[in-house]
């Protein structure tokens, strides 16, 4: 009875290769390897995020209140209408749930994050992949949309956001994963749409993707069904206090994605890529993708191979931009192997 189906159809490198595995695979140490292949942010937390996490409450069951709080003030929503999750994974699988089973359809714009169509697959719904958010189905149950998108970089523009919101009856599911590196964000435009909930993590800007917290703004029914439908202690203590730290010292994330988008641009000037608004590009390859990522782990660096995402192709990679060392060794390795 297991749901081999859902979880083979959907691309089978993801989550990727680890640290670890590398080491086993390719005999190289931790230490040496540059992991630029899962977005993440080379910098970390704040030291006040460590300083919370070691103070927290281990032996009881853990209050989200202090964290709702802490995120509604910081995107500057009402806190009703903030709900949190163990990573944005974890919000996008309860959401799914809320909206689909099987009979009900997900519209997914592709290439994008691959989570959403196992997360639409695992409830029985049926994943629908398309190109044009112009061209949504109308019995669909949920719109996931991806911006700054995870691979491409890309932004939706306000225009064909208020276009979607108005011109469907589906949920829209706004992943905004990697808002603070673009600098921009739709987390109140909430309050004006029943049907938009923005996703937002700590993962990403914040430095904290070991730690497992996300949140995100929806509609007031919406957030009620949620917080009945989630799991009720689904996020630990030590992540509600790493959280709520991190939310309150903005200005280390700030100093963070600042060196991080003067990297980015020192980076692309070296490849052929797509403008990017986040913390990584989609670079476009001359030689086969895997071939080629497979030779870079060679050399102790890891990027994502897009090959197996639907919708992009077998001559694109994602590289994460890391600190100035990380680049320059991967691009000192890409020049060698590209
Ligand atoms: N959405 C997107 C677009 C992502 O790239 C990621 C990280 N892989 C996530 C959601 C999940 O992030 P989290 O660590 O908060 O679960």
């Amino acid at each position: 009875h297991l749901l081999v189906d859902a979880v083979q159809s959907v691309n089978p490198d993801d989550p990727g290769i680890s640290i670890m595995e590398i080491e086993r695979l390719y005999g190289i140490p931790a230490e040496r390897i540059v992991f630029l292949s899962r977005n993440e942010n080379p910098y970390g937390p704040s030291p006040e995020v460590v300083r919370a996490v070691s103070r927290a409450d281990l032996s009881r069951y853990p209050s989200q209140d202090e964290f709702l709080s802490a995120a509604a003030e910081y995107l500057g929503v009402s806190e009703d209408l903030v709900i949190a999750g163990a990573g944005l994974d974890g919000i996008i699988d309860s959401v799914s749930r809320l909206f689909l089973e099987k009979g009900r359809s997900a519209f997914i714009p592709v290439p994008t994050y691959t989570y959403y169509e196992l997360a639409a697959r695992l409830c029985g719904a049926t994943p629908v992949l398309g190109r044009n958010l112009r061209e949504i189905p109308k019995d669909t149950s949920l719109t996931f949309i991806c911006s700054p998108n995870n691979p491409t970089g890309g932004l939706i523009d306000d225009e064909l956001l208020r276009e979607v919101l108005e011109g469907t009856d589906s949920m829209v599911f706004l992943d905004e994963a990697y808002a603070e590196f673009a600098g921009v964000g739709h987390a109140e435009w909430v309050e004006r749409y029943e049907n938009l909930i923005v996703g937002r993590t700590l993962s990403k800007a914040f430095g904290l993707a070991g730690i497992r917290i996300g949140y995100a703004v929806a509609p007031e029914w919406v957030a009620e069904q949620y917080n009945r439908a989630a799991p009720v202690f689904g996020i630990s203590a030590p992540a509600i206090a790493g959280g709520v730290a991190a939310l309150k010292d903005p200005h280390h994330m700030k100093s963070a994605v600042k060196r991080i988008l003067a990297e980015r641009e020192r980076v692309a000037a070296h490849l052929r890529t797509h403008p990017s608004h986040a913390n990584f590009l989609y670079v476009e390859t001359v030689r086969e993708s895997s071939a080629l990522v497979r030779d870079l782990l060679k050399e102790g660096i890891s990027v994502k191979d897009c090959s197996g995402i639907p919708g992009s192709d077998n001559h694109h990679i994602r590289v994460t931009i890391g600190t100035p060392e990380e680049n320059d060794a991967f691009l000192e390795a890409y020049s060698m192997v590209e």
